[in-house]
């Protein structure tokens, strides 16, 4: 089925002097300098030109000031300005990651973890620099059947894109787990792509290395070109977010869901088998991705009250004015270089509003997160526990065993 989710951006190929020439482009000339991408930016405080500047410098002709600056690498692609622009302008969509990409350009050395990443990502399909052979072991352990899709031989009506994280690290593979689980238990028609998966590209987009991202959007179009399925899903936010936005430049048209908006249309069935009670007190946190950039605000929040026992309750920043948890954009791999800044981790800022609404748990839509999150718990003090989990683990827990 053919669902195209997103006006189709118009600006593939598109270089910053290009850009100006296309529709999107030219609203960024509309631009009020009214300041409030700046002032809404949770790094804002930290860039030399943070949009509205990049904006001005653009329209004096002065952007390569911008591109030598390192003001770009702190943008953790949040999507704050861009809903808050009162103009519309799709500034993380466009204009900063194109930023971006010459920033890197210009500087005299990139910083060493995303470098490592970035070349990991291109060499192996995946920014651990895993062997892509392994990237299926995990099923061994799911406890259920997880079909591949070489094997099935025949149409799928679900895809499952499982992604890098949630493949390759164990931390990662406890949502995969999860997830497969639930799909059992629903009686979806599912496979996965298994060792002939590769990243989505997300992140190597906006950072902004388009050169990564289109050689693999062009190996993961021709793997889904050898099968037949009615809609992909995955659980990863930002393999959700590449597949809505920039594939259809490349010829994508499947229908795409993140996994628990699958979860939450099937509720009605779900619940039922939801029979161990979780005496939980709940805080979900809204990923950039499906937040901001997607609207999905629900699903999750309906998921987790289904959840017996679970009592849901809210950070002061949550939905449209949730907190990064820095990890977009190429923040994850920056923490090193945000810290030589004096920059405060972002995961930390937000675990602090976690712990102060006296949460046991803290809940996530993507994979990113359960890293940051419980690494900043590491270090916040906190007097009562917390814990980090996706919305998957936690329905596929009260399901019992
Ligand atoms: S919020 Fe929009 S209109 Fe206001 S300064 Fe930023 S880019 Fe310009
Ligand atoms: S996307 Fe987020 S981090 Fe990047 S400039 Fe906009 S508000 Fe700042």
């Amino acid at each position: 089925m053919a669902v195209m989710l997103e006006p189709e951006l118009e600006t593939k190929g598109a270089t910053i002097e290009t850009l100006l020439q296309t529709p999107e482009g030219r609203r960024i000339l509309t631009c009020i300098q009214c300041g409030t991408c700046a002032g809404t930016c949770p790094y804002g405080e930290y860039m030399d030109f943070p949009p509205r500047r990049i904006i001005n410098m653009l329209r004096r002709g002065r952007i390569e000031e911008v591109f030598k600056s390192d003001s770009m690498l702190r943008c953790v692609a949040c999507y704050a300005c861009m809903t808050k622009c009162p103009r519309g302008i799709r500034l993380s969509d466009i204009l900063l990651p194109l930023v971006k990409e010459q920033t890197l350009i210009h500087q005299p050395a990139i910083p060493a973890e995303l470098q490592k990443t970035l070349q990991n990502t291109l060499r192996y399909g995946n920014p651990m620099g895993e062997s892509s052979r392994k990237r299926v072991a995990w099923k061994a352990t799911a406890r259920v059947p997880v079909p591949v899709m070489a094997e099935v031989k025949r149409p799928v009506d679900v895809l499952w894109f499982v992604e890098c994280y949630t493949a390759y690290y164990g931390r990662g593979q406890d949502n995969s787990r999860a997830t497969a689980k639930l799909l059992n238990a629903l009686g979806v028609d599912f496979a996965i792509l298994g060792n002939e998966e590769k990243c989505a590209g997300d992140c190597g987009q906006l950072t902004w290395e388009s050169g990564l991202f289109e050689t693999l959007t062009d190996y993961n179009m021709e793997i889904f070109k050898k099968y037949r399925f009615n809609r992909l899903i995955t659980g990863d936010a930002h393999a959700y977010n590449a597949f809505r936005i920039r594939y259809p430049m490349y010829g994508f048209d499947y229908r795409v869901d993140h996994t628990h908006m699958l979860l939450a249309e099937k509720l009605d069935q779900l619940k039922p088998k939801l029979t161990k009670k979780l005496n939980y007190t709940v805080t979900y946190h809204d990923s950039c991705c499906l937040g901001r950039r997607a609207g999905m605000y629900d699903e999750p929040r309906a998921l987790l009250r289904a959840i017996p026992g679970a009592k849901l309750v809210e950070m002061t920043h949550n939905r449209m004015n949730s907190i990064c948890c820095g990890g977009g954009g190429g923040g994850m791999w920056l923490d090193t270089f945000f810290k030589e800044k004096g920059m405060e981790r972002l995961s930390e800022r937000r675990v602090k509003e976690a712990i102060a609404t006296g949460a046991d748990v803290l809940a996530v839509s993507c994979p990113y997160e359960i890293y940051r999150f419980e690494d900043a718990l590491k270090v916040i003090p906190h007097d009562k526990p917390m814990i980090v989990r996706d919305v998957a683990e936690l329905l596929a827990e009260s399901m019992g065993d």
